[in-house]
């Protein structure tokens, strides 16, 4: 996974060699381990990783990852990561990351409980102060929100807390919303297509790739094919995702769902408009690149395609809208649930869907716009943009 490469921006902008230094390396890595007392004669221990990239623009906002195979160096990509989408769609947040190395899947709820209970307890200085405000990644959810908010008792102290324990209508499905709008925003401007005479392939089921597959089909959009990590389901006349959704709801897993299967590969090779990656790092490598013949890659999860990955999409003529645009729907309903919980305001879900994908909307057009002025991809226009609003908040604050 590679996130910004300084020397291609460098060509772009002017990145003088303080704010460099400053870019380059996190302010603060915290290595610590999440002992727990599950049960009187059991402990259980997971390591956990703090990462804050970036924070000139304001606190450390950034998911809390549960994966068991989740590093420091992925936490520290993933926050950098934040510190660029948060500058993109110009909410007042810095980059953060929180990794915890555990499956949760093999967790019982109790274990669970007692483990994001330790996790406060850790964390207390930093979500007590609002130095990091977290919210769901890969593995959590609006339940580990509620419990960290029941445990400090400060409604801005963590996004993404379930609507009626002081969370945001539509903070649920807004990551999802803002992939299927900026995808269908992109159809239309890349391949000048409309939403519903498009084809989409989506890989992920979980709350990103659910939301997206979802809305694009309300929309009137073919999805032919979903997956997660145990199948692919394919139907060339469009899938049912409504039904889908209840099944994978009710079995946690799309293995024995109705419908054709397939690998996640054949999936990312699918004969589509557009496929979106909406499950984990690293998928669209140099090797799977090579097989993927849609035109339009809409990155739903976080750093899905590699170096290697983007280059060979480049050579083949696909367009690929970068991460740190397409999922920052949820980023943006965070900062709302967050000005929310500051100013004690009510807002409704169409209003969030609204103001998503108005920013989006309007950085879609900005992004695009420095990609044709620039020559460049969209991914670099993107970076252009979100570097520009870095380095200028790190000299407003005297930073360099
Ligand atoms: P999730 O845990 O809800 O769902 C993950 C999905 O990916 C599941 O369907 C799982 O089965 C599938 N999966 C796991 N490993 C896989 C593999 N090797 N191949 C194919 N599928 C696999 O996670 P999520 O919250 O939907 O996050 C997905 C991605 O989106 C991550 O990269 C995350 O960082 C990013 N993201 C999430 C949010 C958010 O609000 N949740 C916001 C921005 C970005």
């Amino acid at each position: 996974m590679e996130s910004v490469n300084l020397d291609l921006l460098s060509k772009h902008i002017d990145i003088s060699d303080n704010a460099r230094l400053l870019l380059e390396h996190c302010e603060k890595k915290t290595i610590c381990t999440l002992t727990v007392r599950v049960s009187e004669d059991r402990m259980l221990a997971a390591e956990m990783y703090l990462v804050y990239h970036n924070t000139a623009r304001g606190p450390a906002k950034g998911g809390i990852r549960l994966s068991p195979s989740v590093t420091l160096d992925e936490t520290t990509d993933l926050a950098e990561r934040m510190t660029w989408k948060t500058a993109l769609v110009k909410v007042p947040f810095g980059g953060g990351k929180s990794g915890i190395a555990i499956d949760p899947g093999t967790m019982t709820l109790f274990e669970r409980i007692n483990l994001i209970h330790e996790y406060v307890h850790i964390m207390k200085w930093e979500l007590a102060s609002g130095a990091y405000v977290p919210a769901p990644d890969l593995g959590s959810g609006p339940k580990d929100m509620a419990i960290i908010y029941g445990e400090t008792h400060q409604l801005e102290s963590v996004t993404g807390k379930p609507p009626r324990v002081g969370g945001l209508p539509g903070r649920l499905e807004a990551t999802g919303r803002g992939v299927a709008h900026v995808a269908r925003l992109a159809v239309n401007k890349v391949l000048g297509k409309s939403v519903e005479d498009a084809t989409f392939a989506v890989q992920g089921f979980g709350n990103v790739g659910s939301w997206t597959a979802r809305f694009l089909s309300d929309w009137g959009a073919k999805v032919v094919a979903v997956s997660d990590v145990t199948s692919g389901v394919y139907n060339g006349q469009g899938l049912d995702l409504e039904k889908l959704r209840t099944f994978a709801g009710r079995h946690g897993e799309l293995r024995d769902a109705l419908g054709e299967k397939m690998t996640n590969e054949e999936l990312l090779a699918l004969d589509v408009d557009c496929i979106i990656p909406a499950a984990v790092e690293n998928v669209l490598t140099g090797e799977t690149a090579q097989s993927v013949r849609a035109r339009l890659v809409v990155e739903g999860a976080n750093g899905p395609t590699t170096a290697a990955g983007d280059a060979v999409l480049a050579d083949k003529g696909v367009k690929v809208i970068p991460d740190i645009l397409a999922n920052a729907g949820g980023v943006i309903a965070s900062y709302i649930e967050w000005r929310k919980a500051k100013s004690g305001s009510i807002t409704g879900k169409e209003e969030v869907f609204e103001s998503i994908e108005d920013l989006l909307g309007a950085t879609f057009e900005e992004v695009v716009g420095v990609a044709a002025a620039k020559k460049t991809t969209h991914r670099t226009a993107a970076q252009i943009v979100a570097a520009g609003e870095v380095l200028q908040a790190m000299q407003d604050r005297g930073w360099v």
